[in-house]
């Protein structure tokens, strides 16, 4: 057992999402979790054997200082994080503490979606029109492909991502990432601010989960994400393995490991979101160098292929040679994502028929995220999800008989209700 008794250190986590935990505790990994000193101390995590906060977007200076002392005191084999705004902290650490991890280069060219563009663009991958823009006096000379999407350059879960389809709404669209940059991302992304303008990508949306070794991307498995025609883009689904013929399979796969080749994940994890036009042609929204959903790629691909995601990322963080992988389609059986829709916003009372919801034997975990007086805010800004629904099924009919019956049955309960 070549993971027993290493020491892997964890930056940022949702510990509703505790499979990183578990999977370690599975492994004989020793865990040090770095949370998020704004939130009480995660006892309740049994598989972790010490805690120490941080505060890494206030005062990110002393957050390094706090996990270097730790290092020199009790030394990690290794250092990750599935949060993407944590990403480029981590990748500064694993940097200067010589640990495995993709530089910080790499992981700035993921986390910015201006320079994403252009490196895809730059390696022949297909590329939408796209356009960085500071303001609408930039627009004046432009003339664009509507309909477009306008999004933070740095922005993460579809926060201020919008559609317009004319001038018009472009103008309103930039407003409020505006505003999201403003209000919402400052926190996470400080100075760097600017939008993207997109040509709208109009067709079925997927989820690529893979793995690279030396250079090497394999397609652990291919999801289907729904077909959200906007103007806003809260998550909704995640089906896998999503019905594809062969031929789109491999052209899907191909683009999205030429995606990870491109922007230099040699090594690790990779989530790409990729959508198809209306002739099939395949075109990268965007990739996170790191395990998708705070863990939810992990339980996907696990549960769906077989293949232990989580362990395979443990192998590389930990300096470690991974298994050797095959680059082939594998099924297991269909699992799911359903993520519990908004359905409004105000104050957060209540989801009605979890309970029921929790004893179906399709359903392996439900997470509710929201609390009780929560206030909710409507889209495009983003208060957190509602809640998942991770299901597995024999079949993908299975999975959208269960979903059908899912939008009945699951429904938020607001105080002073404003529904959408
Ligand atoms: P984030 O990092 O906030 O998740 P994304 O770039 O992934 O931002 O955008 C969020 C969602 O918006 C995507 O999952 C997709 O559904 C939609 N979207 C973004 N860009 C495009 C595009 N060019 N065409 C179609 N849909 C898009
Ligand atoms: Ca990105
Ligand atoms: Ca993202
Ligand atoms: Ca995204
Ligand atoms: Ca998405």
């Amino acid at each position: 057992m070549p993971l027993q008794n290493k020491h892997l250190a964890v930056v940022l986590q949702n510990t509703y999402l505790p499979f990183i935990f578990e999977e370690a505790e599975a492994f004989g990994i020793k865990v040090t979790f770095f949370y998020n000193q704004e939130e009480v101390e995660p006892k309740h995590l049994k598989n972790v054997q010490n805690f120490i906060p941080i505060d890494l977007f206030h005062t990110p200076d002393k957050a390094l200082e706090i996990i270097k002392a730790e290092h020199h005191k009790n030394p990690f084999d290794g250092i990750m994080t599935l949060y993407e705004p944590a990403l480029e902290f981590v990748s500064q650490l694993t940097e200067e503490l010589n640990l495995p991890g993709l530089s910080p280069f790499v992981i700035s060219n993921c986390r910015n979606k201006q320079k994403m563009r252009e490196v895809l663009k730059d390696n022949d991958l297909n590329t939408p029109y796209f356009k960085e823009v500071e303001n609408t006096e930039e627009l004046k000379n432009l003339s664009l492909p509507y309909p477009v999407v306008v999004k933070p350059s740095n922005g993460f879960s579809s926060q201020g991502v919008s559609r317009a389809n004319n001038k018009k709404e472009l103008i309103d669209s930039i407003e409020k990432v505006r505003r999201v940059n403003e209000e919402d991302l400052s926190k996470f992304t400080k100075n760097k601010t600017g939008m993207v303008i997109e040509q709208f990508i109009d067709g079925p949306e997927f989820a690529i989960e893979t793995f690279s070794v030396e250079g090497e991307v394999y397609v652990l498995s291919i999801g289907y994400k729904g077909n959200s025609k906007g103007p806003f883009f809260e998550e909704g689904v995640y089906i896998a393995p999503a019905q594809l013929e062969e031929n789109v399979w491999q052209s899907i796969a191909r683009e999205a490991a030429r995606a990870a080749n491109a922007l230099g994940i040699e090594d690790g994890p990779a989530h790409i979101e990729l959508r198809l036009d209306p002739a099939g042609k395949p075109y990268v929204i965007e990739i996170g160098a790191r395990i998708g959903g705070s863990g939810i790629s992990h339980y996907i691909v696990k549960e769906s292929t077989g293949i232990n995601y989580m362990e395979l990322v443990f192998y590389y963080v930990l300096g470690l040679k991974p298994p050797v992988l095959k680059n082939e389609r594998k099924r297991k059986r269909v699992v799911g994502n359903y993520i519990i829709p908004v359905q409004g916003y105000g104050i957060f009372k209540e989801i009605r028929g979890l309970e029921d919801v929790r004893r179906d034997t399709e359903v392996k975990r439900v997470i509710q995220f929201i609390t009780k007086g929560t206030d909710i805010l409507p889209y495009p800004h983003f208060s957190g999800y509602p809640g998942f629904i991770l299901t597995t099924h024999d079949s993908y009919s299975d999975c959208e008989q269960y979903y059908s019956y899912l939008d009945n049955k699951v429904k938020i309960v607001y105080k002073n209700k404003v529904n959408a």
